[in-house]
């Protein structure tokens, strides 16, 4: 089999493409003729295959050495999914630092239809341990938590649940399956918005299921056919070539991200940087060993300055949630992306407002760093 790169670029040809095109088509055919009455055909009608999306699906399955990959019109959808191949009265532990919009779901939703929910710092595997109960069925959590980088070990998570007979499902969203491959780590089911570095542009909104086995992709398939959150035919193009370039674009984004984090590190407006690449800081052990990069989202406290004058004096970074796309984002955790949790909330689970994020995109560093440099000055008290 080739290797990453060129993955990347080919994806697996599912044999629909007869002219010659360098690129598989955009098959926007809802229906497809039978020969005859009882014909077996292979494709029948496009939410329950379509060959461009299923283009997209091969591809990814590939990438992340998984059985099937099931494409979804948003991360939320594949992530509603994933968690309905579970039944009223199942228990499932989730970390405590998950993305907000899966909280909402988790709670305002599969709550009302039976599921059970116990949260839990992932880092922690005897607390991990301790919540098992005996209707618990799965452990889902993020191996990189938004904003603080908080990295939970994958093996080891892999390791107390299979002991337990416990699926293991990972949103792999920050890290892709450049750096890091979780079901190779032991997880069952991989989870992405790709809406962020698989689409890469900012452009669509999209989401992945990635199964480790026939019978979850069973499950999974039954979900994305019966539910029907299917991503579109246009999309699903979308995602593929975005895929094609994940890797330079991710190279130039971890270099970028080093040299900022290498400038912040000697600013005293910066108390505290949350960076797993950064030697000593909790996580970067698990990450060193784990993924073979340390991803282009960090955070960090400033202190001295006026942190909304800093925010919103940016010029290159654009104030926006989101991640995962060329251009760099700034925005702040306490009054943006977690804006839903109170204040009370937010310094619990560590969000102070002096916290920035920033998502690091494929400009020049410099210029990068010039534009931190004078946002910091603008902002001094
Ligand atoms: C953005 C995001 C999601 C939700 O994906 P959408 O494509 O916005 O529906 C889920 N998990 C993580 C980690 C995300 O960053």
């Amino acid at each position: 089999m080739s290797n990453f790169n060129t993955q990347l670029v080919h994806g697996k040809s599912c044999n629909e493409n007869k002219t010659g095109s360098v690129n598989p088509p955009i098959y926007n055919s809802t229906t497809y003729v039978y020969p005859s009455v009882n014909s077996k055909v292979r494709w029948d009608y496009a939410r329950s295959g379509n060959p461009t999306r299923e283009f997209l699906e091969n591809q990814i399955a590939n990438l992340e050495n998984g059985d099937r990959g099931f494409a979804f019109s948003s991360g939320m959808a594949a992530i509603h999914a994933a968690l309905s191949i579970f039944s009223p009265g199942d228990h499932l532990i989730i970390g405590d630092q998950i993305y907000g919009g899966t909280f909402r779901l988790f709670n305002q939703f599969f709550k009302r239809w039976h599921l059970e929910f116990t949260t839990v710092d992932t880092r922690n595997i005897s607390a991990v341990a301790a919540a098992i109960k005996p209707n618990t069925k799965g452990i889902y959590f993020e191996p990189f938590t938004n904003p603080l980088l908080q990295v939970t070990s994958v093996r080891d998570i892999a390791e107390i649940a299979h002991k337990n007979n416990l699926l293991v499902i990972v949103d792999n969203t920050f890290l892709t399956p450049y750096l890091q491959q979780p079901l190779t780590l032991g997880a069952d089911i991989v989870i992405h918005s790709a809406t962020k570095y698989l689409g890469g542009h900012s452009d669509v909104i999209a989401g992945i299921v990635v199964t480790k086995n026939k019978e979850l992709s069973e499950r999974i398939y039954f979900s994305q056919n019966a539910i029907g959150s299917v991503l579109s035919p246009s999309d699903s193009n979308l995602i593929r070539r975005g895929i094609q370039t994940l890797s330079v674009r991710l190279d130039r984004q971890l270099l970028n991200t080093q040299k900022i984090v290498n400038f912040l590190e000697k600013r005293n407006e910066i108390k505290k940087i949350n960076y797993p690449g950064i030697k000593g800081t909790p996580g970067y052990k698990i990450a060193s060993s784990e993924c073979s990069g340390f991803g282009a989202v960090l955070s960090f406290e400033v202190q001295n300055i006026d942190v909304i004058n800093f925010v919103n004096n940016m010029n290159l970074f654009q104030l926006a949630v989101s991640l995962g796309a060329v251009e760099s984002l700034v925005e702040l955790p306490s009054k943006m992306s977690h804006a839903e949790l109170s204040s009370t909330e937010q310094l619990k689970c560590g969000i102070s407002p002096n916290l920035v994020r920033l998502a690091i995109g494929i400009e020049d560093a410099v210029d990068l760093i010039a534009d931190l440099e004078q946002a910091l000055e603008h902002a001094k008290i």
